[in-house]
């Protein structure tokens, strides 16, 4: 008879996006929706992209420059572009494996690691990064709270700023999201170092999502791990293209494994590069050639310049939408570094009441806080991924209705 993976049998149900749509159907609010809750781009591909994009599909339809297999960490015109663009050579381009998405290399990265391995996750955060990690069975089962027996949760709260610690006890693979999906903050230097710290003495590894790295404007706030002296000895850096050139529709992420990672079996040391190399290889037949060089043209001057205008205006939507509700006497985070806003519900309601108020009085859809970590409670999150009218209309509403 064949059997179920009994782990997945301890997943929550995956009702927040689908209650989220059954309460803005239903809602009393007579005016039009405005979606702030969308996590997704609302701005088209730039030309330059589009335009390597139609080109390398062309090239798809000649014989003498068609492409079948390519291969399975990507194409070198990307890598090279990458490690020089992004890394300024810090990370050698074959440390760079590209992908079709991140959180498909956030779960998959997980199958490498022993299952008896401790994991530590941010609370809130990016749901992806519990739910992997309850399928692959390293959680014991859910707890009346919402919380999983076995995880080490690192608390997020307006005490530490929504940046998460070092915890005193030891555990073996890290999450950490900077800037952080839902909260917006972004970690220090000071931090990061002491993280990078944390791992080389527990021999831990730290995955650290990079994925809103294009939104930090804040002086001083590294966007990557590896601007952290040693981090190339314990930490996996995961990029997408998604938010920061406007791929979610595309699909093409990349993420660095470098050498010098090594992770250990009875004390032996293994390369954990060469490992993912093998995985790839095995389950990846690399991403379609022609989105890989619509990334390949983010890095030309036009398309450097078209990203920049594309990112610049989702970062003055977040700043517009944070002073606006500043404006309103809301308490706000996040903004600053990250597309999103990290909103605390006035009164002491719970982040359910809240956006029920948002709903059913102004049309406005956020997303609740709780949805993202039990320490979510009494937030919600709103996007900046909208446009700037609808924004302002959003603003007009609130000010009338709250
Ligand atoms: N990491 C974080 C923190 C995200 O918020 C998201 C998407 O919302 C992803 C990763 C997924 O990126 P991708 O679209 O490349 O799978």
């Amino acid at each position: 008879m064949v059997k179920l993976n009994t782990h997945y049998t301890k997943l929550a149900g995956n009702y927040l996006f689908p209650e989220i749509s059954k309460r803005a159907r239903t809602r009393t609010s007579t005016s039009s929706l405005i979606d702030l809750g969308i996590g997704d781009v609302t701005r088209p591909l730039p030309p330059a992209i589009v335009q390597a994009l139609s080109q390398a599909s062309l090239e798809m339809g000649n014989a003498s420059t068609f492409k079948g297999y390519g291969p399975s960490a990507g194409y070198d015109f990307l890598r090279d572009a990458i490690a020089k663009h992004d890394y300024e050579n810090l990370i050698h381009p074959e440390e760079i494996f590209v992908s079709d998405g991140a959180k498909c290399d956030i779960a998959n990265i997980q199958e490498i690691f022993c299952s008896s391995n401790r994991v530590a996750v941010p609370d809130p955060t990016y749901p992806v990064y519990l739910d992997t990690t309850v399928m692959a069975g390293r959680t014991r089962l859910q707890l009346k709270n919402g919380r999983y027996g076995g995880v080490v949760y690192l608390a997020c709260t307006e005490e530490n700023n929504f940046c998460p610690q070092p915890p005193r006890e030891s555990c073996d693979l890290v999450y950490l999201c900077s800037p952080n999906n839902p909260t917006g903050s972004a970690m220090d230097r000071e931090l990061l170092k002491r993280w990078v710290e944390y791992a080389k003495q527990t021999k831990a590894v730290l995955l650290f999502d990079g994925a809103y790295e294009a939104y930090i404007r804040s002086p001083g706030i590294p966007k990557s791990i590896y601007e952290i002296e040693g981090a190339k000895e314990v930490a996996i850096e995961v990029r997408s293209y998604s938010k920061t050139a406007g791929f979610t529709g595309l699909r093409l992420s990349y993420t660095v494994i470098p050498k010098s990672l090594k992770i250990f079996d009875c004390g032996r040391e293994h390369s954990l590069h060469a490992l993912w190399q093998r995985r790839h290889d095995t389950k990846f037949g690399g991403a379609p050639y022609p989105i890989q060089k619509a990334a390949e043209a983010i890095y030309s001057s036009p398309g450097k310049e078209q990203i920049k205008a594309m990112i610049d205006g989702y970062s003055q939507n977040a700043k517009f939408l944070r002073e606006g509700l500043n404006q309103l006497g809301l308490t706000v985070y996040g903004g600053l570094d990250a597309p999103y806003i990290w909103c605390k519900a006035p009164s002491a309601l719970s982040s359910w009441e809240f956006f029920d108020l948002l709903l059913n009085k102004a049309g406005i859809v956020s997303v609740p806080g709780s949805g993202f970590g039990l320490l979510g409670e009494g937030f919600v999150r709103f996007s900046a991924f909208a446009d700037q009218s609808k924004l302002t209309e959003a603003l007009t509403r609130l000010r009338a209705h709250l």
